[in-house]
C-alpha cells in the first residue's frame, strides 16, 4: 500500500506568485537591499519581528528575497513542512542544515551510502573543523543505527534511496529511532522528490540538490532545505543563522528559473519512471544485472512501495552492473558514441539520459573497503534515464550495445 499524501495537489495549493505588472509568472526581484515607509520599522526587521514571513518588509537579499521566497513557498507545500528555503547548491543546503543542527563536539550518526560530497563533509570537513563526531552505519541494519545513536548524537542522516546502490531508506523506522535518542533525522530526497515525501514518513529536515530533478536540465547548480518554520528561520538569524551567516545565498533569477519548472516536474517524474521501470523490466528479462527498486527482486521494493505517493513510480535512475571497470566503459562508450543514447557524465535528473561509472566517480571519496562495504561494484554503471527520443528506439540501443560488449 502506498502513502495517500498527493504531492500534485499539495504543489497546487501554494500562493501562486503574479508577477508586479499582473504578468502570470512571478517577477524576479533583482534589489540587494529593500527600502521601509518609516524609519522605526528597521530596528523591528533586525530584531526579527517584522520579516516577510509575519507579513512585514524585506531587509537585504542575503535574508530573504521575495522571489527566492516564493520558490520556498513551493518547495515546502510540495515536501509538507512548514517551511522551506533555497541555498546555492545542494551541498550549501546540506552543509548549513548540518552546521545549525550539530552542536560543537555533537554526534551524527550517517548512511555509509551516500552521496560523494556528502561522504567526504561527514568523514572529513565536519569532523576536522567543528570536532563533530560522524558514525557511518548501514541504514537497513536499525540495531546498528540504534547502538550508534545511543553513544549520543544530534543528528540522524541518510538519503531516501541510497546513491548508486538503490538501497531504500526505511523512513519511518529511523525517524522513530533518531526521536527515541533525541536526534534529528535529516534526509536527501535529491533522488525522489514526489515520489517519497520524508516529512510525511517522520523526517525532521529535508534537503535538495535542486541541480537534478527539479531543474530537469542540467542548467542550474542550486539546493534547499525544508523544514519546520522555527528550524529555517533559525538558519536565516541574523546573528546565529547557518544560511544568513556563511551566506550560499540562491539567486533570484535561479530561483525564477526553478519555481517555473515545479509545475511540470510532476509530468517528467512519471515519465521518468515510467522509462526507467519498462528499461529496467527488459533488462531483467535479458537477464542483465540490473537494479532497479520498481522491479520485485529488488530487496527493498516492498518498502519502497509502503513509502511511496500514488502514480510517480520508482524514480529514474537504475544501475547495471556490468562485472569490470573496462566492460562498464566499453558499455557507456557505445552507447554514447555509437547511438547517442545518452552522455557519459556525472549528476542525474537531465532530461537526457546521463552515465557513470560510480565506482570511479561519484562515490570516489569512498575508500575501497567503504565502497565494498556499501555494494559499490567497479562495473556499476549508474543510469538516470532520461525523456526524449522513443522508448523502443531507446531500448534497441542499449540491447545492441549490451551484446557488443558481450552481456547478454
Ligand atoms: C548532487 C547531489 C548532491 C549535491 O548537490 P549540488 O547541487 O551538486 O551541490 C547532494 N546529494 C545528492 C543525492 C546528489 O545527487
Amino acid at each position: 500500500m502506498a502513502q495517500t499524501f498527493d504531492p500534485v495537489r499539495a504543489l497546487a495549493s501554494a500562493r501562486h506568485e503574479f508577477g508586479e505588472h499582473g504578468g502570470v509568472n512571478l517577477s524576479v526581484e533583482r534589489s540587494t537591499t529593500f527600502t521601509v515607509l518609516a524609519a522605526d520599522l528597521m530596528p523591528e526587521i533586525f530584531a526579527g519581528r517584522y520579516g516577510p514571513e509575519r507579513g512585514g518588509c524585506y531587509l537585504y537579499a542575503r535574508h530573504f528575497n521575495p522571489t527566492v521566497y516564493a520558490l520556498g513557498r513551493q518547495l515546502a507545500a510540495m515536501e509538507a513542512t512548514g517551511m522551506a528555503y533555497g541555498a546555492a547548491s545542494g551541498m550549501a543546503a546540506i552543509a548549513c542544515a548540518l552546521l545549525q543542527l550539530v552542536e560543537p563536539g555533537g554526534g551524527i550518526v550517517s548512511s555509509d551510502t551516500v552521496y560523494g560530497g556528502t561522504h567526504a563533509l561527514l568523514k572529513e570537513f565536519l569532523p576536522q573543523r567543528v570536532g563533530a563526531r560522524t558514525t557511518f552505519v548501514d541504514i537497513a541494519d536499525l540495531a546498528v543505527v540504534e547502538e550508534a545513536l545511543t553513544a549520543g548524537a544530534d543528528v540522524l542522516y541518510t538519503e531516501t534511496v541510497a546513491n548508486p546502490t538503490l538501497n531504500v531508506a526505511d523512513i519511518g523506522a529511523l525517524s522513530r529511532l533518531a526521536h527515541a535518542h533525541d536526534a534529528r533525522l535529516v534526509v536527501d530526497n535529491t533522488f525522489t522528490p514526489l515520489v517519497m515525501t520524508p516529512a510525511i514518513l517522520g523526517a525532521d529536515v529535508v534537503v535538495h540538490s535542486l541541480t537534478k530533478f527539479v531543474s530537469g536540465a542540467s542548467d542550474v547548480i542550486a539546493g534547499a532545505v525544508c523544514g519546520s518554520e522555527e528550524f529555517i528561520m533559525s538558519m536565516m538569524d541574523l546573528h546565529t543563522g547557518s544560511l544568513m551567516l556563511l551566506g550560499p545565498t540562491m539567486d533570484p533569477r535561479v530561483a525564477f528559473d526553478l519555481s517555473l519548472r515545479l509545475p511540470h516536474l510532476p509530468a517528467r517524474m512519471i515519465e521518468h519512471g515510467a522509462r526507467a521501470l519498462t528499461l529496467a523490466t527488459r533488462l531483467r528479462d535479458a537477464h542483465v544485472s540490473v537494479i532497479y527498486p520498481g522491479l520485485e527482486e529488488h530487496p527493498q521494493h516492498d518498502l519502497f512501495t509502503a513509502q511511496m505517493n500514488e502514480g510517480f513510480g520508482f524514480g529514474g535512475i537504475l544501475a547495471i552492473d556490468a562485472g569490470t571497470v573496462d566492460r562498464a566503459h566499453a558499455l557507456m562508450e557505445r552507447l554514447q558514441n555509437t547511438h547517442s543514447f545518452g552522455y557519459m557524465a556525472v549528476s542525474l535528473g537531465y532530461f537526457e539520459t546521463l552515465m557513470s561509472c560510480s565506482g570511479s566517480t561519484t562515490s570516489s571519496e569512498l575508500s575501497e573497503e567503504e565502497k565494498a562495504r556499501a555494494g559499490v561494484s567497479p562495473g556499476l554503471v549508474r543510469m538516470s534515464i532520461g525523456l526524449t527520443g522513443s522508448l523502443d528506439d531507446r531500448w534497441r540501443q542499449l540491447e545492441e550495445s549490451l551484446r557488443h560488449c558481450g552481456m547478454i
